[in-house]
């Protein structure tokens, strides 16, 4: 049978790359298919993380591309899927995620009758107001399979009123794949020369993107002042996302000088930037997951957190933008405590899920609701 693995945007690919390469571990399982639906078409954002991650060109590019709102983007990507699943029918279909592809691609599937494992479920900040918040709470609630990357996010969804069969705490597949890679991004260089000028512990990372934090003038406005502050004591280096760029011109705002500005960077440079720094902040999620397992303080310039285990571990923070210098302070004190291990996140994540999926495809699959 085939199963299809969506990917829409960067930060679904290091986590389907830990199931790719766990289903090719047991290759007469099933025929995984790499999807693309299109949303991250940026060539930095995407293509040049395939080699990184192991993972081959994707069997399939729907070519949707971002543009004209939450709506559009999740209609076409929708109509798209489901013409194709109509004809090509999966066994099963795998999102990853929060990004608008993964609500498009899990609800298309799911009206087809075709089963859908969500990688990453259950995941809350409590915030509706964001639009990942949205697309993880829908998404949980049509797909079949929920896998949980720690126990209290399985309790969660157990709690929510899903399945038992359905739920699975896997781990973090995230992490298998920084594990999985982390030799490689240390076995190079700093990328772009920065090592010429920056040493291992002697700098900060910063990245930030969520329309929270980019979208509004005053907001970004005030976190540029604080990441200036920062740079009196510390130099910077920032991969600034595309969208992150498009609204620093919209709103005629520019990067502090003391901050080293770089273009979205490939998985290997991007691990080997973050597991040499000091500390990192940052709003990204995945970045918070990889700073916890790395050791590396994480600064969260977010209110709140979908991750709340990155807090337990002792890593991670959340930290308003008028306290980042003084959190960055404690840091460099040697105040920072050392994050404890987070149980499941061992690298094991991939295997667990295709356990999971072979449990499931003994089962026979529903009827289509068409
Ligand atoms: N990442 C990358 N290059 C960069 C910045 C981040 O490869 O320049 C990786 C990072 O290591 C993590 C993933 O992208 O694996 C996180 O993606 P992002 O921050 O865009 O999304 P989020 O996790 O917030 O959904």
């Amino acid at each position: 049978p085939e199963l299809h693995l969506v990917a829409a945007a960067r930060p679904n690919l290091p986590k389907l790359a830990a199931l790719w390469h766990a289903l090719a571990a047991q290759p007469r399982f099933c025929r995984p298919v790499l999807l693309h639906t299109g949303q991250h078409q940026d060539p930095a954002m995407f293509d040049a993380h395939l080699a990184d991650l192991g993972l081959p060109r994707p069997d399939v590019s729907l070519g949707v591309l971002s543009g004209g709102g939450h709506a559009a983007l999740t209609g076409r990507t929708m109509m798209a899927c489901a013409e194709l699943w109509a004809r090509r029918r999966p066994a099963l279909v795998v999102v990853a995620g929060d990004v608008d592809g993964t609500l498009a691609a899990a609800l298309a599937a799911r009206k087809l009758g075709i089963r859908v494992a969500h990688l990453e479920a259950g995941l809350r900040c409590g915030d509706r107001d964001m639009p990942e918040e949205i697309n993880r709470r829908a998404v949980d609630a049509v797909s079949d399979l929920l896998w949980a990357p720690d126990h209290d996010t399985a309790v969660r969804l157990l709690a929510e009123g899903h399945e038992p069969a359905a739920v699975r705490a896997v781990g973090n597949a995230i992490i298998d794949t920084l594990l999985a890679r982390l030799p490689a991004a240390l076995a190079q260089d700093l990328p772009l020369g920065l090592g010429e000028h920056l040493s291992a512990g002697g700098y900060g990372v910063v990245t930030l993107h969520r329309p929270a934090n980019v979208d509004s003038r005053a907001t970004l406005s005030v976190l540029l002042t604080a990441l200036a502050r920062v740079t009196a004591r510390l130099p910077l280096v920032w991969p600034v996302h595309p969208r992150t760029a498009v609204r620093l011109q919209q709103f005629g705002l520019a990067i502090p000088p003391g901050v080293r500005v770089l273009p979205p960077l490939g998985y290997l440079d991007f691990a080997g930037l973050l597991a040499r720094a000091c500390l990192v902040a940052t709003d990204s999620g995945g970045v918070q997951e990889e700073a916890a397992v790395l050791d590396i303080p994480c600064l969260t310039l977010r209110p709140s957190t979908e991750r709340p285990v990155t807090l337990a571990s002792g890593a991670n923070r959340l930290v308003d933008p008028a306290a980042l210098a003084e959190a960055v302070d404690e840091v460099l004190a040697g105040a920072w405590p050392a994050a404890r291990p987070i149980p499941l996140w061992d690298g094991m994540a991939g295997a667990r899920m295709v356990a999971h999926l072979r449990e499931t495809l003994q089962r026979p699959a529903a009827p289509t609701l068409e």
